[in-house]
């Protein structure tokens, strides 16, 4: 029972009923699998009679891609749980609670937040959160200070670089996000009407020198231990409160690539409100509320950010160094610049998509979204070392 396999339903209601002081005695457990099974298996259990339920998400051994199998190596599940885990007690109330982790199983079994909603969905709805400029950006401060060499010990840190090795997974954002968009690539996938547009990014040589740098930053730059994957899919909302999910990805590196995660997936819903909002009136105010919640996290963060480094700052040269507080804010602001724009290309042209743009029904609406989508996002790279403020970002936005 406990050698790898993949879980039946029947399995995971067992080991539901196994969490200690969880489900009551007479518990009815019904399993239901949820996860879009082209990486991992995701069940939902509930019991009947006392309401309550829980989540078992079980890593597969390979990831469906184009109807094709990349193997995929089951310790992404270990890295997931300890990442969670240590977001629990990096930001208090903003990743759901572990209750298990079984590493023969590639399993975690986790709170149910089927209460929120996944706020990719919620964006498209139109719907606001006006709260969830202060979550996020305590969650990105709060996990990226104390993971750094500013704020933890650095000779555990080295430790904890080594245990959250994740070459794999790496490996498919390395392909997929700064290699595959630039050139000819099997991997690539985008509709025939914007060809001219895609080719375009192909030679672009100001563009691809950029593209390189922020690739070898990736690479190299263990700033802080990152989610790695902190898309709108992976952020579980309501007006109240915000959940991050999904920490597979997590590895050391850059601290703007966490940010420009958040930032691409805004900005592509603020492009395809093009399609979602109801009317002229609806689609200004929603596009004003993602860019003031742009400018919002990245004024929160950074002061959040600063006040952890003068409080718990573990390195003298560093809270001492004139100047250098200010130079890392804002290389942290370029670089989330440069990644914001290289993880919205990708969306477009690369492998993976997302909803936002893809249901749009109306080819030429959804064509034109595609196109500034890759518009804003080659600007945002091109001009990312150069960027000085937030304010810039968001005129690079809204002047294509
Ligand atoms: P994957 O790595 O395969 O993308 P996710 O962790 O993003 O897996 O989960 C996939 C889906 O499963 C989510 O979009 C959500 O619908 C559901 N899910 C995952 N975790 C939970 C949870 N803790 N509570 C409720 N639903 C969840
Ligand atoms: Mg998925
Ligand atoms: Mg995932
Ligand atoms: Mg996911």
């Amino acid at each position: 029972m406990s050698t790898y396999h993949p879980l039946t339903e029947q399995e995971a209601i067992d080991i539901a009923r196994s969490i200690e002081a969880f489900f009551p005695a007479d518990a009815s457990l019904s399993c239901k699998e949820i996860g879009d099974g082209n990486l991992n298996l995701v069940f939902h259990i509930k019991d009947s009679v006392s309401g309550k339920s829980l989540i078992l998400k079980q890593a597969l051994p390979y990831a469906k891609v184009v109807g094709e199998s990349w193997p995929l190596t089951l310790d992404r599940a270990r890295i997931e749980s300890e990442k969670l885990i240590l977001e629990g007690k990096l930001a208090p109330g903003l990743v759901p609670q572990v209750y298990k982790y079984d590493p023969e199983l590639a399993l975690t079994v986790m709170e149910d937040l089927s209460d929120h909603v996944i706020m990719r969905r919620g964006l498209i709805e139109g719907n606001i959160y006006p709260l969830f400029a202060d979550h996020i950006s305590t969650f990105i401060a709060n996990t990226l200070f104390f993971t750094s060499d500013l704020g933890m010990n650095q000779q555990q840190k080295k430790l904890q670089v080594k245990s959250f090795i994740n070459p794999e997974l790496c490996k498919i954002t390395e392909d997929l996000i700064f290699d595959d968009p630039y050139t000819l690539s099997d991997n690539n996938n985008y509709e025939a009407a914007i060809e001219d547009a895609a080719a375009a990014l192909r030679s672009n040589d100001e563009l691809h020198l950029e593209v390189a740098i922020l690739r070898e930053k990736f690479l190299t730059n263990a700033q802080a231990l990152l989610h790695g994957d902190l898309h709108t899919g992976s952020i579980f909302i309501t007006k109240q409160s915000t959940k991050v999910i999904d920490p597979e990805f997590a590895f050391y590196g850059p601290i703007g690539f966490d940010i420009g995660a958040v930032y691409a997936n805004l900005l592509m819903n603020y492009v395809a409100q093009a399609h979602w909002s109801k009317d002229e009136a609806a689609r200004e105010a929603h596009r004003s509320y993602l860019l003031e919640m742009v400018v919002s996290i990245w004024n929160q963060f950074h002061d959040k950010f600063l006040a952890l480094w003068e409080a718990h700052g573990v390195d003298r040269l560093a809270n001492e160094a004139k100047g250098y507080k200010q130079y890392y804010m804002k290389r942290i602001l370029q670089d989330a610049a440069g990644y914001t724009g290289a993880k919205m290309i990708r969306r477009i042209v690369g492998l993976s998509h997302v909803i936002d743009i893809d249901r749009i029904d109306d080819d030429a609406v959804r064509n034109s979204c595609q196109r500034q989508v890759l518009n804003i996002g080659t600007q945002l790279i091109i001009r990312n070392r150069s960027l000085q403020s937030i304010e810039e970002l968001v005129d690079i936005v809204k002047s294509n």
